[in-house]
């Protein structure tokens, strides 16, 4: 509505401006006419006189002039008739109302002219000069009119305009505000606020905006651009559904094939219990041995069934399936579970997972199921890295960690978890690649490429990031940082 009032003022000022100047010319325009036609009567009426006043000098002199230009001036009413000098020896009867100054030039130049002049007490005149040459002295006569009708016409002039210029105001405030509001000010605001509610996101219900002008079809545009703009989010939600169904089951998938690879350590591992359980059975089923030895063995077989159960409840725990769930917790606490998952793969390759179990305890708001999943995939490539035996080191702490220049985070105290390992290490022209999907440099069957960049996107949903370093042919340390359990934690991917 403020437009709709901009417009309406603006246009009635300008409305009155033009009533105003025009009005002010007209009345200018009239009273210059009506001055001269004063004027051009002043000066024929000198003009008339004087032959009066010359005969009147030449047969009585200054006395006889004087004498019969008052008797001429009781006879009329419609001046004022004078005879007047116009140098500075006049005494105060027969000075001009003009000044003398300004009259000399008349005088010398025998021009009559006719000067408006106005008293202290705002009077206003028309004094007309009438140079007539008798004797040495310049003088003439001087007629003088009242102006005070053109005074009246001026007031009334004024009255007249500033009663249209109000009428005007009024009719054309009315007008401006009706059609203002009507055709600007109500489309207006329906634009308006079908923007702030886009704005909020309800892109919903199209504006009614009637009549066929710019605005209706502003209105039509809006409308096509929220519908549009609701088409292009519904596809967005799809395809982003659609892209983390997928990212879901890409880490599906390479948790199964983890899953593979320690199902054959385990198979391994749980020969051992399996003979020991296997041998106690066979003394039981020959009835030979004494009861306390009955005992034993049976608690031994019971020991050896538990051990079992638990490592393959721990596989099926890191196969199964989860929802991203994020809970406080030690990184230590992790590392333990996924240094003891991964114990019977190292092994069978003669390879020995060692960390400093003193560390300090350092919690981080995390995914322990995705965090287990990003450890072995680092092990496990660890282990591919020492295929004749070596040693994983890994460490947990806090330290001072710069991120990588596309991750927008700050420089500042992280979480760590280091992986280190004693293996080939990784080549120049191989480390700049290893975090894209897909990119492996192992055989057909044994890498799909797709480990670090899924680990990669985990951490990156922790609002962390996975830095690696290696020496070829020495080893290779991969670190991965998180924020601090301070910190506020990142949205999940789901
Ligand atoms: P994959 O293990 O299936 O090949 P990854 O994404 O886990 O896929 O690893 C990509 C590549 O990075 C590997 O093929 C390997 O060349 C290299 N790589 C990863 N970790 C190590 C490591 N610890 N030592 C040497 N090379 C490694």
């Amino acid at each position: 509505m403020r437009l709709t009032a901009k417009l309406v003022m603006a246009f009635v000022l300008v409305s009155v401006i033009l009533m105003a100047v025009n009005g002010y010319l007209t009345m200018r325009r009239e009273l210059q006419l009506r001055e001269r036609q004063i004027a051009n009567r002043s000066q024929g009426m000198a003009k008339w006189l004087e032959q009066f006043v010359v005969s009147a000098w030449e047969t009585g002199n200054m006395p006889k002039v004087i004498q019969d230009v008052r008797e001429i001036n009781q006879r009329l009413t419609e001046w004022e008739i004078r005879w007047v000098w116009f140098d500075n020896r006049a005494s105060r009867a027969d000075r001009p109302y003009v000044s003398t100054a300004r009259l000399r030039l008349i005088a010398a130049d025998k021009i009559p002219c006719s000067i408006p002049h106005r008293t202290v007490e705002g009077n206003g005149f028309i004094c007309t000069y009438y140079p007539i040459t008798i004797g040495e002295r310049p003088g003439g006569l001087e007629l003088t009119s009242s102006t005070a009708s053109l005074d009246r016409y001026k007031w009334w002039t004024f009255k007249m305009t500033a009663f249209y210029m109000g009428i005007m105001l009024l009719l054309s405030g009315i007008m401006g505000a009706v059609l203002g509001v009507n055709v600007v000010g109500r489309p207006l605001q329906l634009l308006i606020e079908k923007t702030r509610r886009a704005g909020d996101g309800d892109l919903s219900g199209d504006l009614e905006v009637g009549g066929n002008d710019e605005l209706t079809e502003l209105g039509h545009s809006l409308n096509d651009m929220c519908r549009q703009l609701q088409e292009t989010q519904e596809r967005v939600q799809a395809e982003t559904t659609a892209r983390i169904a997928a990212l879901e089951q890409l880490r599906h998938v390479d948790r199964l094939q983890t899953v593979g690879r320690l199902a054959s350590g385990i198979a391994h591992e749980l020969g051992t219990p399996l003979n020991v359980v296997s041998g106690r059975a066979a003394l039981l089923a020959s009835g030979k041995l004494p009861p306390q030895d009955i005992t034993e063995s049976a608690t031994t077989i019971k020991q050896e069934a538990d051990r079992m159960a638990n490592i393959i409840r721990q596989l099926l725990d890191f196969a199964r399936r989860r929802t991203p769930n994020r809970v406080l917790i030690d990184l230590r606490e992790i590392v333990e579970q996924t240094k003891e998952l991964m114990h019977p793969l190292a092994q069978k390759h003669r390879i020995s997972i060692e960390w400093d179990e003193s560390s300090q305890p350092t919690t981080a708001y995390v995914d322990v199921g995705q965090l287990q999943q990003v450890l072995t995939n680092l092990i496990v490539n660890a282990v591919h890295a020492m295929p004749d035996s070596g040693t994983i080191h890994i460490a947990v702490g806090r330290r001072w960690a710069e991120p990588p220049s596309n991750e927008n985070a700050p420089v500042a105290e992280y979480d760590f978890i280091d992986v280190l390992d004693t293996g080939a290490g990784i080549p120049d022209d191989v480390i700049d690649h290893i975090f894209e999907p897909f990119f492996t440099t192992k055989d057909v069957g044994e890498g799909t490429g797709l480990g670090l960049s899924l680990s990669y996107g985990i951490i990156k949903e922790h609002g962390g990031w996975i830095a690696a370093s290696s020496q070829p042919g020495q080893g290779s340390c991969f670190s991965v940082y998180l924020p601090p359990k301070e910190e506020e934690p990142c949205s999940d991917a789901s």
